[in-house]
């Protein structure tokens, strides 16, 4: 498995994927699984995807209303693993961005359509 660990850059990075994308994952175990797009996290260049790269976390009860146990959460998955499914042709996209009334739109190259 390939990482890759660059230093954190300060200039501010704009990521093909966003926050409600579906994603597929492109590496490693979880090759080939999609979700959608739970969070992005531009500091650390990562995203939260449902369903991928879940880890069992052990909760402590911190009151009566959180018993504990534990429970299953995604965990951050590094954004290059990942690659972006245009909603419309269902494969995996390859965008150009375009700026339509001043906001800028991804364009799936595949069938033109665009990614909201
Ligand atoms: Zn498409």
């Amino acid at each position: 498995m390939k990482t890759k660990q660059g230093k954190t850059r300060n200039k501010q990075q704009t990521f093909h994927i966003r926050k409600n994308d579906l994603v597929e994952v492109i590496t490693g175990e979880e090759n080939e699984r999609r979700g959608r797009v739970l969070e992005v996290i531009p500091e650390n260049a990562a995203a939260i995807v449902e369903g991928v790269n879940l880890v069992k976390k052990h909760q402590r009860a911190r009151s009566q209303t959180k018993p504990s146990g534990i429970v299953t959460v995604p965990a951050p998955i590094h954004i290059s693993n990942l690659v972006l499914i245009c909603p419309r042709c269902g494969k995996q996209a390859k965008v150009r961005m375009e700026k339509i009334e001043n906001k800028r739109v991804r364009i799936c190259k595949k069938c033109g359509e665009s990614i909201e």
